[in-house]
């Protein structure tokens, strides 16, 4: 597209620029053509000035003097005139027997009589070139352009590229085995799964394990990207995903790999205007695709994605992308593993600690722990070391921090304090109120949106909730807020979207359940349709102006009265908070029983083994707190 601007706008240049020039000259030579006895006559007039004759043309020109007194150019055709050089003589003309055709009059004269056809014939042999060029390119436009990447050449990714993560590649394991050996597992009857989808934030190593799953099974891998589908023209996507698919059951067995999954796979109609025609052409093609092909022909597809939350819920019935794993961001101990990998092929002095390095780096993901190893042997290497020592390893936290790419996910050390004590309220308030949900996990590691989370889980199915059970549940969600203004004497944005799951809970109880004293047991609810604005304005309000105020009153009272006691818990236990909160910057992950050990003042076992954050494998967000 660059080269065929960059063609198309010296052609117009050029035509701009000859037009201009023979215009140019056309001016200079603005000729009247006189009859010959008009020439006579002005010569008996003297307004000839000078006159050319050629013989050899018959033709004659000259300057004369026009009607409004200027000297201009002229032709005539003499006829057979023996007195004209008696004539020119008498009236002191100048005159002589040849053209002054220098070389601008013959390329004028060229210009004028062929330029424009030149100039047509050019651009149209340009045009023609340009839709050749073009009509290639739309030949090639339903191909996919997913990548072959096989072990070929390259070292082969392998699971031990992986890092951090062990409980993915557990879920992951029955796909390589699969992969392996389809026969042996169509002959059990088993149930491979068509899809598996890989959610987590950019950089977890989503792309990674793909790979390495290719790589263990020993399958080819085709890797291509949901953007690559989306494209200007309807249905080029659409044959886009056939062909990927005609690939994959070509080279059976094998993994097809679609990055940014979410880029085709948004909700349908979402969107104003009725939604994106060719996108979602596509999508309906993937679903087709999804559904046509059976896993006995040993093609598995891996997608991943870090919207899940908009993906269209078509994709994700079973028979479809029905395996959900969660790749999270990596907490301590994944992330020294992490660095451990990417330093195998560094040379790292003695004293070197990736622990250290991995506790200071919280919320860094797998690129970024990538991208901080080789920074640090850049500088290394810029200082002319033998091997990458610790200062250099801690530069290049720096560096990363500072870098362009994640600087927003990334937190400082003060942060991470903040946050720490936000989720240590919310757990420690959890904790004091008897009867409230059970706290499952505390994480300050970020997950989504949510730069940390607590995670309280109910022993048991519940269909009423009481009245006092909300009011604790309240207190719970501002407890967040409260530590934090306990500690550092000031509020972060932080708590924004606990305060409005407080609103929304506190307008509910006296909106919905009719839990308000003043307002008795009254519905007060808006209908839901009432979002669309046209209706809204329509329809009558429900209560009158007083009653609003009493429930902005209500609400406001239940807030507030849910806040005090936030404040007063967590000022009495203040010990407590500090304490839950140096062990979660710590550990940066604990679970429910290690919160009740440091609440009662026992030690913790040392970290080992398994990785506590287990994350749920489950796609849609459990109830917790952010
Ligand atoms: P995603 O697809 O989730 O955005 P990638 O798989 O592209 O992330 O990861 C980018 C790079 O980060 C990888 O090539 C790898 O070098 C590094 N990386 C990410 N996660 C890990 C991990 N768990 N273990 C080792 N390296 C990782
Ligand atoms: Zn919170």
């Amino acid at each position: 597209m660059k080269n065929f601007m960059k063609g198309l706008s010296f052609w117009v240049l050029l035509i701009i620029g000859l037009t201009a020039l023979s215009q140019q000259l056309g001016k200079k030579q603005q000729v009247t053509d006189l009859p010959y006895s008009a020439f006579k006559q002005m010569i008996k007039i003297d307004r000839v000035i000078k006159v050319v004759i050629d013989n050899k043309n018959n033709s004659l020109s000259g300057k004369y003097y026009d009607e409004e007194k200027k000297e201009s150019a002229f032709r005539t055709t003499p006829v057979n005139d023996p007195d004209l050089v008696r004539d020119l003589e008498a009236h002191g003309v100048t005159f002589s027997g040849e053209t002054e055709k220098t070389w601008w009059v013959y390329f004028n004269n060229f210009i004028w009589s062929f330029g424009p056809f030149i100039l047509i014939i050019a651009f149209w042999l340009f045009m023609m070139k340009q839709m050749q060029a073009g009509g290639k390119q739309a030949m090639s436009f339903g191909r996919s352009k997913a990548r072959l990447q096989t072990s070929a050449g390259k070292q082969k990714i392998t699971f031990k590229d992986v890092a951090g993560i062990d409980e993915v590649k557990e879920e992951l394991q029955e796909i390589i085995a699969f992969l392996k050996s389809p026969k042996k597992f169509q002959r059990l009857g088993g149930k491979i799964p068509k899809g598996v989808l890989l959610y987590g934030s950019p950089g977890t190593g989503k792309t990674l394990l793909a790979k390495a799953v290719a790589g263990e099974a020993g399958v080819p891998f085709f890797s291509s990207s949901g953007s690559e589908f989306v494209e200007m023209f309807v249905g080029v996507g659409a044959s886009r995903v056939r062909d990927l698919f005609e690939q994959g059951k070509r080279s059976a067995p094998c993994l097809l790999f679609i990055d940014e999954l979410d880029a085709v796979g948004r909700h349908r109609g979402a969107g104003i205007g009725g939604g994106h025609d060719e996108r979602e052409q596509t999508l309906n093609q993937l679903l087709v695709e999804m559904d046509g092909f059976d896993t006995k022909e040993g093609v598995i597809l891996i997608a991943a994605t870090n919207r899940p939350d908009v993906l269209d819920p078509a994709l994700l019935r079973p028979g479809r992308f029905d395996r959900h794993i969660s790749v999270a961001s990596p907490d301590l101990k994944g992330r020294e593993e992490i660095l451990a990998v990417h330093t195998r092929t560094v040379k790292l002095a003695k004293e070197t600690d990736l622990n250290v390095i991995a506790r200071r780096t919280p919320g860094f993901v797998g690129a970024d722990l990538a991208n901080l190893v080789n920074e640090a042997a850049l500088l290394a290497a810029r200082k002319e070391k033998e091997a990458v020592e610790m200062e250099d390893l801690e530069e290049a936290i720096d560096r990363v921090i500072a870098g362009p790419q994640r600087k927003s996910r990334l937190i400082s050390d003060r942060e991470k304090k903040i946050i720490a004590y936000h989720e240590s309220g919310h757990a420690l308030i959890a904790k004091l109120i008897p009867g409230t949900d059970p706290v499952h996990k505390v994480s300050i590691i970020p997950r989504g949106p949510a730069l940390g989370y607590t995670l309280q889980l109910p022993l048991e199915d519940r269909y009423l909730t009481t009245k006092g059970e909300i009011l604790d549940r309240l207190s719970v969600l501002l407890g967040g807020r409260v530590a934090e203004e306990l500690i550092f004497n000031e509020v972060t944005t932080g708590a924004h979207n606990d305060l409005s799951k407080a609103t929304e809970l506190a307008r509910k109880m006296v909106r919905e359940y009719g839990m308000s004293a003043k307002l008795g047991p009254l519905t007060l609810q808006k209908p839901a349709e009432e979002i669309f604005l046209g209706r809204d304005i329509a329809r009558e309000k429900a209560y009158s102006e007083k009653t609003a105020e009493m429930i902005d009153f209500e609400e406001k009272g239940i807030i507030d009265q849910a806040l005090v006691r936030a404040q007063k818990l967590l000022k009495d236990n203040i010990d407590k908070l500090n304490l839950l909160a140096a062990k979660l910057i710590e550990r940066e992950v604990l679970v429910g029983d290690e919160v009740e050990l440091i609440l009662s003042g026992k030690k913790l076992p040392p970290v080992n083994g398994a990785n506590p954050a287990k994350e749920e494998v489950k796609i849609n967000p459990v109830r917790g707190l952010a």
